[in-house]
């Protein structure tokens, strides 16, 4: 009787030590696959580059898997949290962000994001490349991107003097789209005037070249584009006024402020707008419109940026 008391005794110990010693195996187990996890893990090699808790978190927030896997790869960069939470923030684009910022920390850290996205950090004409005509309405031709001697635009058409100044032609699509916005304008009462519109390319050389016959490269830099360089020649842009309003006072027609909060709905943007010269290189102007197609204005006009940045950001990004 005593003996088999013993042995149960013992079973329930041995029973107890071998629960005992499969849980801490099974604990240093789960411990030992968390670790090899945690070390292959991305945290674990940032971490290791030098980024801090805070760095990381923002890190893995904002960035992409391609974007990650590059971080994952560099040398520690303290200043890419400042701009990796940009909306338009390119990565490869980073060193150049870096670089102009440190150059002067005044500017808006979105705004150096926008400045080199589009190359605006640059001389105008320095660099220029030839534009992607294939992408029609989306081709960008501005200081940097330029459209070469032989460019005309398909369909062009003859605009009447209902809706247009003298001597005014566009592209027939382009036509269609001014003419519907036209219509719902007027049917609040209002009065658009296409003032200019397509210009060909030896009409921007003779008008550029006059200014700097005059008064020398800067000045006529200053005044007009040069040939191959004006967004007119695309066929996709057109100046509307009013009767009664010059360009310059057009910005305080009841048809400007209709044009501001209708214009997207047909496919048209403000090309240049206020306060974003750093970015378009021009100067403000309240009567240029740029056909886009109704998807692209309206990301435009919800989002209050360029065409230059939008291009930078969702076309030429996407290109590379
Ligand atoms: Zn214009």
């Amino acid at each position: 009787m005593k003996k088999t008391r013993l042995n149960k005794k013992k079973v329930a110990f041995a029973i107890i030590l071998l629960i005992v010693i499969v849980a801490i195996i099974v604990t240093l187990v789960t411990c030992g696959i968390k670790y090899i996890i945690y070390l292959s893990s991305d945290e674990y090699k940032l971490k290791e580059i030098g980024y801090s808790e805070e760095q990381i978190t923002t890190i893995l927030k904002y960035a992409t898997d391609n974007e990650l896997e590059k971080i994952k790869n560099e040398k520690y960069e303290k200043q890419l949290t400042t701009f990796i939470e940009q909306k338009y923030f390119i990565y490869d684009k980073l060193a150049d962000y870096i670089e102009y910022y440190n150059q002067d920390k005044t500017v808006d850290v979105s705004k150096v994001i926008s400045i080199i996205n589009v190359g605006a950090d640059k001389d105008f004409y320095q660099d220029p490349k030839k534009t992607d005509t294939s992408l029609k309405e989306l081709m960008l031709v501005n200081k940097f991107n330029y459209l070469d001697k032989t460019y005309v635009p398909e369909n062009i058409v003859d605009v009447s003097v209902q809706y247009a100044y003298d001597d005014n032609e566009v592209p027939e699509f382009v036509y269609e789209k001014y003419l519907e916005m036209w219509n719902d304008a007027n049917e609040d009462g209002l009065t658009l005037i296409m003032s200019s519109s397509y210009r060909d390319y030896q009409y921007q050389e003779e008008l550029y070249n006059n200014y700097k016959n005059q008064n020398g490269t800067e000045w006529a830099d200053s005044v007009a584009a040069r040939a191959g360089y004006s967004e007119h020649q695309t066929g996709y842009a057109l100046d509307i006024v009013t009767y009664n309003s010059t360009m310059e006072d057009f910005e305080n027609s009841d048809e400007f402020k209709w044009l501001n909060e209708n214009a997207y709905k047909y496919g048209f943007i403000l090309r240049y707008p206020k306060d974003k010269e750093d970015i378009t290189g021009y100067a403000y102007e309240s009567w240029h419109y740029r056909y886009v197609g109704v998807e692209v204005a309206s990301y435009i006009h919800e989002n209050d940026i360029t065409f230059d940045e939008y291009y930078a950001y969702f076309i030429e990004n996407k290109q590379e």
